[in-house]
C-alpha cells in the first residue's frame, strides 16, 4: 500500500491530499470497479458530484470495499440548479441517500453561478453545524467570488476546487486561497491527458524515471494542493497514488511552473451558469 498524504484543513479535519476523481464513469460496475481499486491501492479519498450521476455506485463501492466508511474521505457536490437556501438542504439529503452514507466528509458548492451562493452557503452552515457534513467548500469560486462570500459567511471554505494543472497555473487565486487558509484542490490535474504530451514534461519525466502523471502530480503534493486524478485502468490508479519515493528540486518545480498559459481545459467559471 502506498503512503497516503494527508492535510489539515483550517476546521482541523484531516484530508488525504490525493485522491480519485470519478467524472465519467458511469453509475454501476464502472465506478464501482474503479473505487474498490483505489481503496484497494490506497486511496482513501474519493471525489465524486450529484451532476456525475455515480453516487449511488460510490455509495455501494464503500461499502463493498469493506474498509471502515471513517475511514474515507468522501467529497460530493451541490450541482447548479439546486442552489438556494431551502434546494440545498433537499440536494444534500438526496445525495446523502444515494451515497447511503449517515454523512458527507466534504460538500462543495460546483459552480458560484450568478448570485444564489450565499443562500447555498448559509444551507450548508446549518447542515454543518448539524454534523451532517465535517467540511465545507467551494469550487470554481474566484476572488472576487470569495470575498463577496467571506463578508457575509461565519463558515470560511475548507477548500476551494478549481482546474489547475501546469498550463494553468492559477498563481494568483493559490496566493488568494493561502492568505484565507482555503487549500486550493485540483481538478483535471492531468489536463484531462492532454499534458501527458508535454515535451518538458516528457524530458523531466526521463530525468527522474517516473512518469509524466507522477511529475504533475508531485509537483502539486510540493505545492500544498489537493488533487484528484481520475482514472479507472488499475495501473494507472496505482502509478497516481506512488509519489512519496521521489522529489522534485527547486529549478524543475520553476520549470514546470513556467509551463502556464492560462489555459484552461473546461468553462470559465464567471460566465458558466
Ligand atoms: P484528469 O486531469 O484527472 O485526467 C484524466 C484523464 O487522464 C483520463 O483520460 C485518464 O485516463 C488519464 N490518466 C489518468 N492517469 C493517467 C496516467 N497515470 N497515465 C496516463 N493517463 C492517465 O481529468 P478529469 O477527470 O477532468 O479531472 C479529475 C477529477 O476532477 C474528475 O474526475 C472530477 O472528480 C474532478 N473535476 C471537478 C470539476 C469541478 O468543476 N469541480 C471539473 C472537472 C473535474
Amino acid at each position: 500500500m502506498s503512503d497516503i498524504l494527508q492535510v489539515k484543513l483550517n476546521n482541523g479535519v484531516v484530508m488525504p491530499q490525493l485522491g480519485l476523481g470519478v467524472l465519467k464513469m458511469s453509475d454501476g460496475d464502472d465506478v464501482r470497479k474503479a473505487v474498490i481499486c483505489a481503496l484497494r491501492e490506497g486511496y482513501r479519498s474519493i471525489d465524486t458530484a450529484k451532476a456525475y450521476g455515480n453516487e449511488t455506485g460510490v455509495g455501494q463501492a464503500i461499502k463493498d470495499s469493506g474498509i471502515p466508511r471513517k475511514e474515507i474521505f468522501l467529497t460530493t457536490k451541490l450541482w447548479n440548479r439546486d442552489q438556494g437556501y431551502e434546494s440545498t438542504l433537499q440536494a444534500f439529503q438526496q445525495s446523502l441517500e444515494r451515497l447511503d452514507s449517515e454523512y458527507v466528509d466534504l460538500y462543495l458548492i460546483h459552480w458560484p453561478g450568478k448570485d444564489n451562493y450565499k443562500n447555498s452557503w448559509r444551507a450548508m452552515e446549518k447542515l454543518y453545524n448539524d454534523g451532517l457534513i465535517r467540511a465545507i467548500g467551494v469550487s470554481n469560486f474566484q476572488a472576487h467570488h470569495l470575498d463577496d462570500l467571506l463578508g457575509s459567511s461565519t463558515v470560511v471554505p475548507v477548500v476551494n476546487q478549481i482546474e489547475l494543472h501546469p498550463y494553468l497555473t492559477q498563481e494568483e487565486l493559490r496566493s488568494y486561497c493561502s492568505s484565507h487558509d482555503i487549500r486550493v484542490e485540483a481538478w483535471s490535474p492531468l489536463g484531462q491527458g492532454a499534458l501527458l504530451q508535454d515535451q518538458t514534461l516528457q524530458g523531466l519525466a526521463k530525468k527522474h524515471q517516473r512518469s509524466v502523471a507522477q511529475i504533475i502530480l508531485r509537483w502539486d503534493i510540493q505545492n500544498g494542493v489537493i488533487a484528484i486524478p481520475k482514472s479507472a485502468n488499475p495501473e494507472r490508479i496505482r502509478e497516481n497514488m506512488s509519489l512519496c519515493d521521489f522529489s522534485i528540486d527547486a529549478e524543475d518545480m520553476k520549470s514546470i511552473d513556467n509551463l502556464d498559459r492560462n489555459q484552461r481545459t473546461g468553462p470559465d467559471p464567471d460566465v458558466f451558469f
